[in-house]
């Protein structure tokens, strides 16, 4: 079983991917926010990575906390409270709990149900929720079915890929981009993409 000892090369691994794809990103934000997204991002993953080493040394209730509360703190915009929230509750989730492929798959899940309470959005609102939502479903299922790792990991980059490519044609109804209606038609959402591109660097990692 994989323990926290991993998050350093996961946090790299979410940092180089948000690098390689800011311009993308931010010109995403710009089109229908205010282009702010990337740099909100990078400033949690900064703080993640001076933390690293100590993110490492705990447990995964502990080291789940952490990130949470440094991204609450360091991130700002919509974005930081929605990911603080999602890895918190995954904390939670997990307290006094031995941690394995299927509870992990659960806090998960409980973790993008509080991001959809906290947000008061759910899927298909053009959000990051339409790439965590069916990611946290495809993890659950194949967690379930005890499906081979390589298996699992290919499933939720694809189904990632897919939720990121649906908000193209959802009308945006939270957040900044709700502002702009029928205007966000054609777009893909920044925060969906960011999330497909997180989940993506994480599974790779992992493979
Ligand atoms: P801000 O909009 O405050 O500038 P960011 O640019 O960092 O914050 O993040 C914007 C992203 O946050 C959006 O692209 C969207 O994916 C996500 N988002 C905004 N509002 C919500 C919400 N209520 N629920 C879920 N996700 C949201
Ligand atoms: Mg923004
Ligand atoms: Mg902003």
């Amino acid at each position: 079983n994989v323990s926290p000892e991993i998050l350093p090369r996961l946090i790299q691994a979410v940092a180089d991917t948000i690098e390689k794809n800011a311009e993308e990103v931010t010109q995403l934000d710009q089109a229908i926010g205010d282009g702010d997204h990337v740099v909100n991002l990078q400033r949690g993953i900064h703080a993640l990575q001076a933390q690293s080493a100590e993110i490492a040394q705990t447990d995964w209730v502990g080291a789940l906390q952490k990130i949470g509360m440094t991204l609450m703190s360091t991130v700002g915009g919509a974005s930081g409270s929605l990911y603080g929230t999602l890895f918190v509750a995954m904390s939670k989730s997990l307290r006094d709990k031995p941690v394995d492929r299927q509870r992990f798959a659960d806090a998960f899940a409980q973790g993008v149900e509080s991001v959809k309470l906290r947000g008061r959005a759910d899927a298909g609102e053009k959000t990051m929720l339409d790439v965590l939502i069916p990611a946290a479903q495809s993890l659950q299922k194949s967690a379930a079915a005890s499906e081979g790792l390589k298996e699992s990991l290919a499933e939720i980059v694809r189904t990632a890929e897919a939720g990121v490519e649906a908000t193209r044609n959802m009308l945006a109804t939270k957040g900044r981009a709700s502002f702009l209606g029928e205007r966000t038609l054609g777009h893909l959402d920044a925060g969906a993409k960011t999330a497909q591109l997180m989940i993506s660097a994480i599974a790779e990692a992992l493979a």
